[in-house]
């Protein structure tokens, strides 16, 4: 339910509706406007008619429902648009349109170094590479593990760019968590509520994937999640989705950018790499990504795609991801954002 006080309330007014909602048994999230202070009481649905009993206490101007189930990502709580600060590097949902690029896996010192130095030069704010991998074949390359975030925290100190790495268990959060400034939840784990809880506790930014067949109700439910834990700094990222097309990897759904726009104040960004599988795709789609009001790419780049131990087919060398690059920047600009 949302409490909305009316305007000119007193601070003893607004604490007493506080102490009410607690009494309840229902957690109280305030936004203070400049003319009015709205009250978010989050908690069980089953009991919330019991809050509008609040629209008697002095200053309470009217309790309305929240109608949407993701009561703190979405937009009906909170209208002002959540930025995801990570260092000074990049402010997701901001006028920036933050580039994240790398390798799918980190493989070696070398290739996770030149890379970096390579996207940095052209562009890119962070540095993406897998350290744990979820491959849909055990006999995959699975990652370097420890010694890929060690390689990852190298590659930030000689670039300058932040890092983003996916976490695939709850019980590498503090191993990731310790090395990197992002932390990716992949698109196999999206509903791994096991895993949403727990990165919900920490105090860096998720990088939250849809997962292959998710819809964006349950794609903002898992958001909701992280943020339910009291972790607010959650980027979205629409990766594509499993459809009945199999020319391309998967069908990525960039209607779920302006939708999320409008159903969410969470920034969120797209992925044309895993999106579509195609390296002739990713700048088309990028471009596509930028006008429509995405807040950033995460692309894959291989310093030498053909050696790529993971997802190589896809990714783009570094002399196609300046080329993307340049291709961007119009639009970008004509969307009144800044790189
Ligand atoms: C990745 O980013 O390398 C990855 C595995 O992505 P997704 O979870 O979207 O498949
Ligand atoms: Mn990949």
């Amino acid at each position: 339910m949302i409490i909305v006080m009316k305007e000119g309330v007193s601070r003893a007014q607004i604490d007493h509706v506080f102490d009410r909602v607690r009494e309840l048994g229902y957690k109280i999230h305030p936004i203070y406007g400049e003319k009015r202070t709205v009250i978010g009481a989050i908690g069980d649905e089953r009991g919330k008619f019991r809050l509008k009993s609040l629209e008697s206490v002095p200053g309470v101007e009217s309790v309305i429902p929240i109608l949407k189930p993701f009561k703190l990502v979405g937009s009906e709580l909170r209208k002002e648009k959540t930025v995801v600060n990570v260092g000074e590097n990049a402010a997701f949902g901001s006028d920036q349109f933050v580039i994240i690029a790398g390798p799918c896996s980190v493989e070696n010192r070398d290739q996770i170094i030149k890379t970096a130095q390579r996207v940095k030069k052209a562009g890119a704010r962070l540095l993406r590479g897998g350290a744990f991998k979820p491959r849909t074949s055990p006999y995959s390359f699975q990652g370097l593990e420890e010694e890929g975030l060690e390689l990852l925290a190298e590659a930030r100190e000689k670039s300058g760019l932040k890092i983003v790495t996916e976490v695939i268990t709850p019980q590498d959060i503090p191993l990731v968590a310790r090395f990197t400034d992002v932390l990716q939840i992949g698109a196999r784990n999206m509903q791994n509520y096991a895993l949403l809880k727990q990165v919900g506790l920490l105090d860096k930014p998720i990088l939250l994937k849809r997962g292959l067949s998710a819809t964006v109700n349950e794609w903002l439910m898992s958001a909701e999640y992280i943020v339910s834990q009291g972790n607010p700094n959650v980027i979205l990222c629409e990766r594509g989705i499993r459809t009945f097309e199999n020319s391309t990897r998967n069908t990525l759904d960039l209607s779920s950018v302006p939708l999320i726009k409008k159903l969410s104040h969470l920034p969120v960004i797209v992925d044309p790499s895993h999106g579509t599988g195609v390296p002739e795709l990713v700048t088309p789609m990028s471009k596509a990504a930028a006008a429509c009001g995405a807040d950033g790419i995460i692309v894959e780049v291989h310093y030498n795609p053909e050696t790529a131990l993971s997802d190589g087919e896809q990714s783009l060398s570094p002399d196609q991801f300046d080329e993307l690059v340049k291709a961007l920047k119009p639009i970008i600009k004509a969307e009144g954002r800044t790189l």
